[in-house]
């Protein structure tokens, strides 16, 4: 049965007596669980019980982190977007940026969805209305389109533009180090994760002006045909989400319906014009400690003052850097 009508916005029903795509009720009959870390990614990376914290503070172990869904929605979701990453990722780099980009966007959509549906659930498990909201209703309605890039997906509909960036990374793999890493920013948007040799850097929601920006520099494009040591991920992570808490636009849809109330088309619209605030070379060298934390970096080692900040991508001349010839 086809529910049009839901939206878990309306209501602000994120409870678990319904499918969080669909709506419909959950019977014995057609209950099903979401993993938001998928299964296949849980065991291929070991990471069923290992722990997570959610924004309230709550230490919750990865194989916990499920959603309520339908036996159909699972189906679908698992045909149109897990059973293609899964394979794409067991065979690697290579293959993984053939896989339509629209997939992997809306494989990192779930995830971040999922995020929030679970963050908004234990908060009406807590039932204190004292307790201060993770979300105000402005985010909320930014978060709501994410929810619909979901349904798109049940709904069959087409984007009309895209309303993501998403880059796609070459890195070595090496014995020592942990093959698997994976940070979302739901206030941001931003969604960076390394599976093996993939390392993907996206945003769900600037209707590709930041891939844009990256793809006017050269000395960026470049990037993407080299192999990157993972402190070189890790550094162009801290410029994506530096760079997206400047941007200070909030990007527009259309969604045109067809008359079974279904969505037929996702209209992403571009943004022209300059939408980031000023750079700061020191608040972006606070970002990077972040990431290269686990190289030991700190500050006073990044930020050498003047605007100065160092970097592992270049070398003095301003080639390459490259680690592994
Ligand atoms: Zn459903």
């Amino acid at each position: 049965m086809y529910n049009e009508k839901y939206d878990p916005f309306d209501q602000m029903t994120f409870t678990y007596d319904k499918c969080f795509l669909c709506g419909n009720e959950l019977t014995s009959n057609n209950y099903s669980v979401e993993h938001i870390f998928p299964k296949w990614l849980q065991n291929k990376f070991d990471l069923w019980n290992q722990d997570l914290i959610l924004l309230n503070g709550t230490q919750i172990k990865y194989r916990n982190l499920t959603i309520p869904c339908c036996k159909n929605c699972n189906t679908t979701m698992s045909k149109c977007i897990e059973k293609p990453v899964e394979r794409a990722v067991e065979a690697g780099y290579e293959e993984f940026i053939r896989l339509d980009k629209k997939i992997v966007f809306q494989w990192l959509n779930k995830i971040s969805y999922g995020m929030l549906f679970k963050e908004l659930s234990l908060k009406q498990d807590i039932r204190n209305p004292h307790s201060p909201t993770i979300y105000n209703e402005e985010q909320l309605k930014q978060h709501h389109m994410q929810y619909m890039f979901l349904k798109s997906i049940i709904d069959g509909a087409e984007y009309i533009e895209k309303p993501y960036s998403l880059l796609i990374f070459r890195l070595r793999l090496e014995e020592e180090e942990s093959r698997y890493w994976a940070a979302d920013n739901p206030f941001l948007k931003t969604f960076f994760i390394r599976m093996n040799d993939i390392g993907i850097i996206a945003h769900l929601m600037d209707n590709g002006y930041q891939e844009g920006f990256f793809m006017e520099f050269p000395d960026m494009v470049e990037l993407l045909n080299k192999e990157l040591h993972p402190i070189q991920f890790a550094e162009l992570c801290a410029k994506l989400l530096y760079k997206s808490s400047l941007f200070n636009r909030n990007p527009f849809f259309t969604i045109v319906f067809d008359k079974d109330k279904k969505m037929k088309n996702i209209i992403a619209h571009p943004l022209s014009g300059d939408a980031f605030d000023e750079w700061s070379q020191e608040d972006y060298a606070r970002c990077l400690e972040v990431y290269w934390q686990k190289w030991g970096l700190k500050f006073d080692d990044i930020y050498k003052g003047n605007d100065l900040v160092i970097t592992y991508l270049r070398n003095e001349d301003g080639t390459f850097k490259d680690f592994y010839n």
